[in-house]
């Protein structure tokens, strides 16, 4: 056997489920990793962007702090021109928006000239600038101190209107000839700072702002707020007063909703979990479909090792590579030892040639198409030797995607039919003999009779020639009639002698005729060859025989002896139905040979006709039934083995009720007809033939049995 086993085991649901668990569990644990590991990225490069942000706002301020200390240190006008110096620190205030005020002051401090920013009420109308001098001076003795320009710490400056506005000053020493001449204070605005640092873009995404160590806010710029999520801080270090940038971005926390990517991933999670939930479905329809197939392939098997026909799969190489157990049985080899031969071990050695030769054709053939529909029959080995008849019905092996793999083949074991077959031959002959050797035992008696006459004929010659013999000469001289007289009489006791033998003769042919070859011969001479037994019966009852043949005589392939009997035995019971019942003139028995018409079906049709009581409807009913019979002698077989051999020759057989003759009452029948119609050798000539020969048509076979 070499198709796979099916898995007949019942599915282990438990385990199944256990891995599905598992996967679902596995499968929520990566989705949330990704989700968070997402969220976390997001984080990740807002922050960056802030740092960014940070680290950029921190150059721009170093830049225009630097922009600013040039701005100042350019206004080094000499002392006295006010003019020059103011023209000067208008440009310097309109160029940099971030100064608020810019001063002059003498080397005690004093404010010489002062100008304001255009863009700003004045800083110390509200407060007077007096008040406002504690960090000026600090930074201002630094820069005397450093000789380089220094920063204040900032401080709030109250502006009109209840704002105000944080600034830090710078104070730049002024030097003449090396020797300290004054200062420059310029007063600079941070959150004007903050926004000239912010950029458009930058303005709409960060709060930039300046904080003190503990966290509160001096100044800050920018539209927007921050949101405290994403900060940044740098040390803006100003020569005198560090600063601390604070860079606030507006964003917030990523949400899990809004945000592009997580939304990807969770729509990818869940086209995920509807994935599971297909695969779960479509593994369950895949379970229940391999119950199913698991279930047919069980059938199937179960099927296939009850069968009693052998099934035998061969690929196109012509290896065997399927075989039933019936087939084993049958060749008495296992399933293994067949695959694995190189040739078939059923295959009798005396016939391999042959087979080789005839697989290799059928191989050769690419389809079904030479492959003979009905099945061949063919001889196999059982593996003790014995050679079996079988019948093997082959079929292309087909693919689903309709390529041919091989062969199929059923095998019938014929040898049980044989057996039977040959069973029913043998007791169908032996019938067959017993019926001879009745209707031998019939003709005994009328032998004897026919017997009887050339017997005594022969006695009576044999006795005259002895007394011519035994007579004295008249007159001392021999007779010279005796001779001629001697010689009439042997002649008379030969030809007596020859009748007598021709009679024994034709019945000891009739008996030992056996052979069963099929031969044509024509319609007349079949009638011929029965009729010297058929008048030996007739005669004896005092039936007239009619012979009636068509012309052109038709012809038919039989088995002659089989088929004389038939005839030989409709004529019997013909003759006997009328011994008795009939009137001797009335008593006919007439045997004809006619062509059937297309009409009725083409044929020869052999009819057996007496006018005898016709056949009562009970009997008539089982006419054909072995061992009915009317007769207290009768066996009741010559019917049955009539019909039996008619239809063997593809021919049939029946019989009709013939009308009453005139002269009689009408209810009685005429007699009865008895018609064995055999396929035709040729066709039926035209015209359509009947015409009836005067009897007698055919000559009789042996001429010491004349027609009474
Ligand atoms: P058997 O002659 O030994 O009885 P058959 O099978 O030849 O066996 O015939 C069966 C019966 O059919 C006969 O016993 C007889 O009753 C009936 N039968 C056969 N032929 C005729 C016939 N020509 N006319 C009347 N009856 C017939």
């Amino acid at each position: 056997m070499s198709l796979p086993a099916p898995p007949l085991a019942p599915p282990r649901t438990r385990p199944r489920l256990l891995l599905w668990g598992m996967l679902v569990a596995l499968l929520g644990v990566a989705q949330s990793a990704l989700v968070v590991l997402t969220l976390r990225y997001e984080q990740a490069r807002a922050l960056d962007r802030t740092e960014d942000v940070a680290t950029a706002a921190q150059g721009e301020i170093r830049r225009r702090t630097q922009l600013v200390l040039q701005g100042v240190q350019g206004l080094q006008a000499p002392a006295g021109d006010a003019l020059a110096w103011r023209r000067h620190a208008d440009e310097l205030l309109r160029s940099q928006r971030e100064i608020g005020r810019l001063e002059r002051r003498d080397a005690r401090l004093r404010i010489v000239e002062a100008a304001e920013t255009p863009f700003l009420e004045p800083l110390f109308s509200r407060l007077p600038r007096a008040e406002m001098e504690v960090e000026t001076e600090v930074a201002c003795s630094s820069a005397r101190r450093l000789m380089s320009p220094s920063f204040s710490r900032s401080q709030f400056v109250p502006l009109p209107g209840g704002l105000g506005i944080e600034a830090v000053d710078v104070c730049a020493p002024l030097q003449e000839a090396g020797e300290l001449v004054g200062f420059t204070v310029a007063t600079l605005l941070l959150p004007q700072l903050l926004d000239e640092v912010l950029g458009a873009e930058i303005g709409r995404s960060h709060e930039l702002s300046f904080v003190e160590g503990d966290g509160t806010r001096l100044a800050r710029g920018g539209a927007v707020r921050g949101a405290g999520v994403f900060v940044a801080e740098r040390l803006v270090d100003l020569p005198g007063a560090p600063l601390q940038l604070r860079v606030d971005a507006m964003e917030r926390a990523p949400s899990l909703i809004p945000n592009l990517a997580t939304a990807l991933v969770l729509g990818l999670s869940l086209a995920l979990s509807a994935v599971v939930v297909l695969l779960v479905r479509d593994g369950r329809r895949r379970h229940a479909a391999e119950e199913a197939l698991a279930e047919s392939l069980a059938f199937r098997r179960a099927m296939e090792d009850s069968l009693l026909t052998g099934l035998r799969a061969r690929d196109r190489q012509g290896r065997i590579v399927y075989v039933n157990p019936a087939f084993c049985k049958m060749v008495g080899y296992s399933a293994d030892e067949l695959q694995q031969a190189a040739l078939p071990p059923y295959w009798p050695p005396e016939r391999v040639g042959e087979y080789q030769r005839r697989q290799a054709e059928r191989l050769a053939a690419a389809t079904g198409a030479g492959m003979p529909h009905e099945g061949y029959e063919t001889v196999f080995m059982r593996r003790d030797g014995e050679r079996f008849p079988v019948m093997i019905y082959e079929a292309p092996l087909v693919t689903g995607t309709g390529k041919q793999t091989g062969w199929m083949s059923a095998v019938l074991d014929l040898s049980a039919q044989r057996r039977v077959e040959e069973l029913s031959r043998q007791q169908q002959e032996r019938l067959q003999a017993t019926a001879r050797l009745a209707s031998v035992g019939e003709m005994a008696s009328l032998l004897s009779h026919e017997l009887n006459q050339p017997l005594s004929a022969i006695a009576s010659y044999a006795t005259g020639s002895l007394n011519l013999m035994d007579a004295p000469p008249l007159g001392g001289e021999p007779d010279p009639e005796l001779l001629p007289s001697l010689r009439h009489a042997l002649q008379r006791i030969t030809e007596q002698a020859e009748r007598a033998g021709r009679v024994i003769k034709s019945v000891h042919d009739f008996v030992r005729r056996r052979h069963q070859a099929h031969e044509v011969i024509a319609a007349d001479l079949l009638i011929e060859s029965v009729l010297p037994l058929v008048r030996l019966q007739a005669r004896k009852v005092g039936v007239r025989v009619e012979v009636d043949v068509a012309q052109p005589v038709p012809r038919v392939k039989v088995d002659r002896t089989m088929v004389e009997q038939v005839l030989l035995n409709l004529a019997r019971n013909g003759i006997q139905a009328m011994d008795g019942p009939t009137p001797l003139a009335d008593r006919v028995l007439t045997l004809r040979a006619q062509w059937v018409p297309a009409a009725q079906g083409r044929g020869v049709r052999f009819s057996v006709i007496d006018t005898g009581p016709g056949i009562p409807a009970d009997v008539a009913q089982r006419l054909f039934t072995p061992f009915v019979t009317t007769k207290p002698e009768g066996m009741g077989l010559g019917l049955s083995l009539c019909r039996t051999v008619i239809e063997q020759h593809g021919g049939t057989m029946d019989f009709e009720t013939l009308p009453a003759r005139p002269g009689t009452p009408a209810d009685q029948p005429g007699g009865t007809a008895f018609h064995v119609t055999l396929p035709p050798l040729t066709p039926p000539p035209a015209p359509p033939p009947g015409l009836p020969a005067v009897e007698p048509a055919v000559e009789p076979a042996a001429p010491g049995l004349p027609v009474r």
